[in-house]
C-alpha cells in the first residue's frame, strides 16, 4: 500500500479536484469520437502506450507499465499527480503508486466491484455479449462518476453563490 495514499484519499485538495473534472470531462467528450484515445483504452496494448518513458519504476519493479496495463490503468499524469492512472471501466483513479505495489491487487483493493476485474480473457477475445456487457457496465460507471463530479461542481457553486450573499446581507 502507498505511502502517499491513492488518489481517492487525496482528492480533498480543490485544484487537484477541479483538474480532474477537467480531465474527465474531456475524457467523457472525447469517447464520443471513436478515433480518440478514450475508446482505446479498453485494449491492454493502448493503455500500454499511454504510459510515457518518465514512468518513475522500470519493468524491474512490480509497478511497471505493463502490469499496470494489464490491470486495467492508463496513465493520466498531472503536475499534481504525475503517476496518476485510471481504470478505462471503473474509472477509479489511482495514484501515490509504489516500486512494490501489485497493479491488479491495488485494482481489487480499491474498486473490488469493477467489472473488468471478473473478466476470465483479455477484452479482444470477448464475444460481442460478452463485449456488450462490459461496455454497458463501462458506460454506467461513466455516467455515474461524471454525475458525481458534476453534483459537487453544483455544490461548490450554491457554497459560492451563499458566501457572496451574506456579504451582501452585511
Ligand atoms: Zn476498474
Amino acid at each position: 500500500m502507498s505511502k502517499r495514499g491513492k488518489r481517492t484519499s487525496k482528492k480533498s485538495d480543490k485544484t487537484a479536484e477541479k483538474e480532474n473534472n477537467v480531465n474527465l470531462c474531456n475524457a467523457i467528450s472525447n469517447y464520443e469520437n471513436p478515433t480518440t484515445d478514450e475508446y482505446k483504452m479498453l485494449f491492454a496494448e493502448h493503455r500500454l502506450k499511454s504510459f510515457t518513458k518518465d514512468w518513475p519504476f522500470d519493468a524491474d519493479s512490480t509497478c511497471n507499465p505493463q502490469s499496470l496495463a494489464d490491470a486495467g490503468f492508463y496513465h493520466i499524469p498531472s503536475n499534481e499527480a504525475p503517476d496518476a492512472c485510471r481504470c478505462f471501466c471503473c474509472f477509479k483513479e489511482l495514484d501515490g503508486w509504489e516500486p512494490e505495489d501489485i497493479p491488479m491487487k491495488e485494482h481489487k483493493k480499491h474498486s473490488s466491484s469493477c467489472a473488468f476485474l471478473s473478466l476470465t480473457k483479455p477484452v479482444s477475445k470477448l464475444t460481442v455479449q460478452e463485449y456488450l456487457k462490459l461496455e454497458a457496465e463501462r458506460q454506467k460507471n461513466k455516467l455515474s462518476k461524471y454525475y458525481h463530479m458534476a453534483m459537487q461542481e453544483m455544490q461548490n457553486h450554491s457554497a459560492l453563490i451563499e458566501t457572496e450573499m451574506m456579504k451582501l446581507l452585511k
